[in-house]
């Protein structure tokens, strides 16, 4: 058997009931055959891929609160450490009822590739809990946050690891973590980013994943002789990936004409107001069909739906397997030419199988996404060094960046005769960095 079945084979047994966990390790290791097997004989003697798909570290905790009822309720929270070989942990906290290990695992497992790919000094880490933020009031947010984080600071700093927002945690929830931290351990440090202008946040860190998922989008419709401008685009999500991909992507001349959340989605034949939705969305933290209220063209639609309308390019920007292969084949149907994931894993295997198969080009989350980890570390920067770069810097270095990401995925892709097949070239870009650190680095 191959070394890569083996330890596909390996992580199925050692981590039974986590499936998003096998997917991830599934895609990642069948990508990377090519450079496994050209380095077959140190990388088995090195335990390297043994190494890589266990956690350095993992924490499993109680995080009780208290309901503005006087009730006691208790979440469980997490903090997966998985690889530290090129920098401190880094990757977001996801607040969702349907947290568990295995997700957080597959997220965390991801974020060492995608981490590595920004080419910024920064390992893979995740965490979260199964706590979920709709519904409930501030104080509760805050009763919920304040308990999560006098557990998590005993294990993240700013030179360790250090957390951000992800699917529930915006930045409420990371000012009131951080105002814990920093009250439990009495130092100020940027121990987590995507905070508030304020207390440390960098400008452009908002927009960072939307606009750096259009950047990357953009230069990769350039490279295959298509422009972004005069697009029909489908997006799918309505939270901050969503909103942000969908201004840029105007902003570049393109028509977005859907956006979705957990119970429906939006056509608008107009293209999308992004102005009404941030309203709906930011501020009232309402459901879309307020959007279509106040809105003539835009019609609303229960449950899902967003990749049956014809359009030239789709990003995938709400939650993982969102996009399946019925999606796929009716996006090839319509004439899309390209996806590019804004959320992490949006499109089950089989779909991405397909889209590739019929031409479409496909721009894999851990590189299209990565603008937001990327920005993340520059606000670590800025931290560091107690200053604040303006927007528009913060914007130039996210845009070359993610231009610079497209290039090294697309050169290894040509390396390893797989020209065009952006998965394999995002995989193998991010872990030959990796492995190069761990070896390095002697056994650890
Ligand atoms: P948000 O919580 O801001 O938004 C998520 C959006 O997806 C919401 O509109 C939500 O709907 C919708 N959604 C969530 N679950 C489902 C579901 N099961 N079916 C349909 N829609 C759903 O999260 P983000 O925009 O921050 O994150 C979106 C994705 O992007 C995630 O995969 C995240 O990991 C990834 N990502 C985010 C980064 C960031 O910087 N924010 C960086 C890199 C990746 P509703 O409004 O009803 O909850």
């Amino acid at each position: 058997m191959s070394y890569v079945d083996e330890v596909i084979d390996l992580v199925v047994k050692q981590n039974p009931a986590e499936p998003e966990f096998h997917q991830a390790v599934k895609e990642v290791l069948e990508s990377l055959r090519a450079v496994v097997e050209a380095n077959e004989e140190q990388y088995r003697k090195e335990a390297i891929l043994e190494r890589i798909v266990n956690p350095e570290r993992q924490f499993k905790f109680r995080v009780p609160w208290v309901d503005d009822k006087g009730n006691v309720q208790v979440n469980t929270g997490y903090r997966v450490q998985f690889n530290s070989a090129i920098g401190p942990y880094k990757g977001g906290l996801r607040l969702h009822p349907s947290v568990n290990l295995g997700i957080i695992k597959f997220l965390g497992f991801e974020q060492i590739f995608k981490n590595s790919l920004t080419g910024l000094p920064i390992g893979g880490g995740k965490g979260g809990s199964d706590f979920d933020p709709k519904g409930k009031s501030d104080r509760e947010i805050m009763a919920f946050c304040q308990s999560f984080m006098t557990e998590l600071c005993k294990y993240i700093g700013a030179d360790t690891d250090v957390p951000a927002g992800d699917i529930g945690t915006g930045a409420r929830e990371i000012g009131y973590m951080f105002g814990q931290y920093k009250r439990i351990r009495g130092v100020y440090e940027g121990v987590l980013t995507g905070k508030g202008l304020s207390y440390g946040g960098s400008l452009a860190r908002t927009e960072a994943t939307g606009y750096g998922l259009l950047y990357l989008t953009e230069e990769m419709l350039k490279c295959n002789g298509k422009d972004i401008k005069g697009a029909t685009v489908c997006v799918s999500g309505a939270g901050n990936v969503a909103i942000y991909a969908t201004q840029k992507a105007q902003e570049l001349g393109a028509k977005v004409v859907t956006v979705s959340d957990s119970t429906g989605w939006i056509y608008d034949s107009e293209g999308i107001d992004v102005e009404l939705l941030k309203e709906v969305k930011e501020v009232k933290r309402a459901r879309l069909t307020e959007y279509a209220a106040a809105r003539p063209s835009a019609e609303y639609h229960e449950g899902r739906g967003v990749w049956s309308i014809k359009c030239d390019v789709a990003l995938p920007c709400a939650t993982q397997n969102e996009l399946n292969l019925d999606d796929a084949k009716q996006l090839v149907a319509n004439g899309c030419y390209a996806v590019a994931e804004g959320a992490n894993m949006p499109t089950t295997m089989d779909a991405t199988e397909y889209l590739q198969k019929n031409g479409v080009l496909f721009a894999p989350g851990k590189a299209a996404n990565a603008g937001g980890v990327a920005t993340s570390a520059l606000e670590m920067s800025q931290n560091s060094e107690r200053l604040s770069w303006t927007f528009e810097e913060v914007d130039s270095k996210l845009k070359n960046i993610m231009v610079n990401i497209f290039h090294n995925l697309d050169d290894a892709a040509k390396r390893y005769n797989a020209e065009g097949n952006y998965v394999v070239g995002a995989n193998i870009a991010g872990f030959e960095k990796v492995v190069d650190a761990m070896l390095a680095q002697g056994v650890c």
